[in-house]
């Protein structure tokens, strides 16, 4: 049976879907297959990601018509990586049955190495749908209080169903003083850290390109881009050299050789 991660934060806008884009990408790169549900299906997005915004079939229709899911899985920009976008009319929305997830994605998990899905915000009846489906979760989480204390109800959440956290990954990390460090997020979720993603301006760009790309895609060497691939690399019990050295890097190293 394929393992199904679902990806959740309790607070919106913390990262959730470009974790779900860059982490499914970076781990068909080491060579998995891996299917993307986008089960936050009120507030759609993890299709725009990879420029499925118009896909004909989606999820919604497969919850309302009994399509079969497969005919709302299309092919990303990785080989082995299949997406199922939500798609983005609120009168789909309104009739999909969320708690039809559930099955629906259960009963394709045995084709893929993993499945992640994108939890929508909160912890209420349509995250719970989402989150059924899984038997274990990530918690994706920013380095400050609010965001955390979110993280921690969405822990407690899944832990209600019996499912499992697997860790956290902390994204948006800007290194201001302020922030909530490493040691502090784990001891305060008493869970392992995954990684932790830098804000970095590239990841932000790929909502707004004309043909969008997640960033481990599009540019490999960005902060944002290493970081996905070391998670990606861990989960999947590979290892990651990074392609390109940064600046600071290569000055070291010429450096270090004197
Ligand atoms: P959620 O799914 O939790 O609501 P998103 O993944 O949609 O959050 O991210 C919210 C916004 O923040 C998006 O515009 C996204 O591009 C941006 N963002 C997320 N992570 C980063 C990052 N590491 N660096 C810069 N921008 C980011
Ligand atoms: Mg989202």
């Amino acid at each position: 049976m394929g393992k199904i991660i679902s990806v959740g934060s309790g607070k919106g806008g913390v990262g959730k879907t470009t974790v779900v884009a860059n982490l499914g990408c970076a781990m068909a790169k080491f060579g998995k297959s891996v299917l993307l549900v986008d089960a936050d299906i009120a507030m759609a997005n993890l299709g725009m990601f990879f420029g499925l915004h118009s896909a004909p079939i989606t999820l919604h229709d497969v919850l309302i018509e009994n399509i079969d899911i497969h005919d709302a899985m299309y092919d990303g920009p990785v080989k082995g990586l299949k997406i199922v976008p939500s798609g983005l009319t609120l009168s789909a929305y309104r009739r999909a049955d969320p708690e039809k997830i559930q099955n629906i994605v259960g009963s394709v998990a045995d084709e893929f190495d993993y499945v992640l899905v994108d939890v929508p915000a909160g912890i209420g009846s349509s995250a719970k749908a989402a989150l059924a489906a899984s038997q274990e979760i990530i918690i994706v989480t920013a380095p400050f209080n609010a965001a955390l204390v979110d993280a921690m109800k969405m822990k407690m959440t899944a832990e209600h169903m019996g499912i499992k956290p697997m860790g956290a990954i902390i994204n948006l990390r800007r290194n201001e003083p302020w922030e909530a460090k490493k040691d502090e997020v784990e001891s305060f979720l008493e869970m392992k850290i995954l990684g932790e993603i830098p804000e970095d301006p590239e990841v932000r760009k790929t909502l707004h390109m004309k043909h969008p790309l997640p960033v481990v895609v599009r540019k490999e060497d960005s902060p944002a881009a290493q970081a996905f691939m070391e998670i990606a690399a861990r989960m999947t019990g590979k290892t990651y050299v990074k392609r390109k050295k940064g600046l600071l890097e290569k000055l070291m190293s010429i450096f270090r050789r004197r």
